[in-house]
């Protein structure tokens, strides 16, 4: 190893790097074995438009590890997609999440209902991402109509003129695009307007001191108007209280996600929110 990286390289053992590589290494075997074992698994958080009634459920992904306890996906995300996992792990989110819609359909109280799967960089960018929406939605019988893809910033930037087709092909089968975090990236305002977004998201870390910090409330405010004048529906995320929540409602926002209306819970506890 060392005499293939050339003459030049100084090779040297260093403990604490070599513990960081074994440990990752043991994260990633033991992310392939919960997935094998099934161990990840859907929590739904609900949204509510300004009449509060619920519209619909965020699907947040969860590993509950037999080894590790519960693991956030904070935690695991960025290492799938650097690994490759995200590509399996993706398509299981996205055809649970569906068949959770189909679950929903079913009952007169939930039948309205939309869900929102997140979409990692690594798995929207793949060549197969519209074929795999498609068969999600084929395999569950989901109606397209009432499934929302959540994208971020970073992930639209490059090569946009493919990322525009791609995300019109999908929203021709029916589904919605919503831009997750926003504010928090680099778009630029010309190139938001040419994407066939139908929501965004307020990102939580404008909401959370909202009520102090007269910065936040002019951010606020602003998305607010930016995605009315483009023809969007706004929601803000990470709610905690009902003062957030009216000052949010008198800058009109549309919708509303957060702990103030519920945490993520597992779908068996969705009847407590009804
Ligand atoms: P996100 O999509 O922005 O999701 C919102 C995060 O904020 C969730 O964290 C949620 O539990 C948390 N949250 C919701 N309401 C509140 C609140 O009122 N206060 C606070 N402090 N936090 C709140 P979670 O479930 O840990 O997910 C973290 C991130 O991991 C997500 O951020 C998303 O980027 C990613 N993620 C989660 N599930 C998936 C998935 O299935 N696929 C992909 N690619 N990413 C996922
Ligand atoms: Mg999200
Ligand atoms: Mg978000
Ligand atoms: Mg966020």
């Amino acid at each position: 190893q060392a005499k293939a990286a050339g003459r030049n390289t100084v090779c040297f053992f260093d403990p604490a790097m070599q513990a960081q590589a074994v440990a990752r290494a043991e994260f990633e075997q033991d992310m392939r074995d919960g997935f094998d074992q099934r161990e990840f698994t859907l929590y739904y958080q609900i949204q509510v438009d300004s009449q509060s009634q619920i519209m619909g459920a965020e699907a947040l992904v969860r590993w509950r590890s037999a080894k590790r306890g519960m693991v956030s996906p904070l935690e695991f995300i960025s290492l799938a997609e650097e690994n490759g996992m995200i590509l399996p792990l993706g398509q299981y989110v996205l055809e649970a999440a569906c068949a959770q819609l189909v679950d929903w359909a079913q009952q007169p109280a939930t039948a309205a209902w939309t869900v929102a799967v997140n979409v990692s960089a690594r798995q929207f960018a793949h060549v197969n991402f519209v074929d795999n929406v498609v068969m999600a939605l084929q395999k569950t019988g989901a109606n397209p109509l009432l499934l929302k893809l959540e994208l971020t910033e970073s992930m639209l930037l490059k090569n946009v003129e493919a990322v525009i087709a791609k995300m019109n092909a999908i929203k021709a089968l029916g589904v919605s695009f919503s831009l997750d975090d926003f504010g928090t990236g680099y778009s630029s305002l010309s190139y938001l307007k040419l994407l066939p977004l139908a929501q965004l998201k307020i990102d939580q870390s404008f909401v959370r001191d909202l009520l102090t910090d007269p910065n936040d409330a002019v951010i606020a405010r602003t998305v607010v108007a930016l995605g009315h004048s483009l023809g969007m529906r706004v929601i803000a995320e990470g709610v905690e209280n009902a003062a957030q929540r009216d000052l949010l409602a008198s800058m009109d926002c549309d919708a509303f996600q957060g702990y103030y209306f519920g945490r993520p819970v597992p779908p068996e506890n969705i009847p407590l929110f009804l």
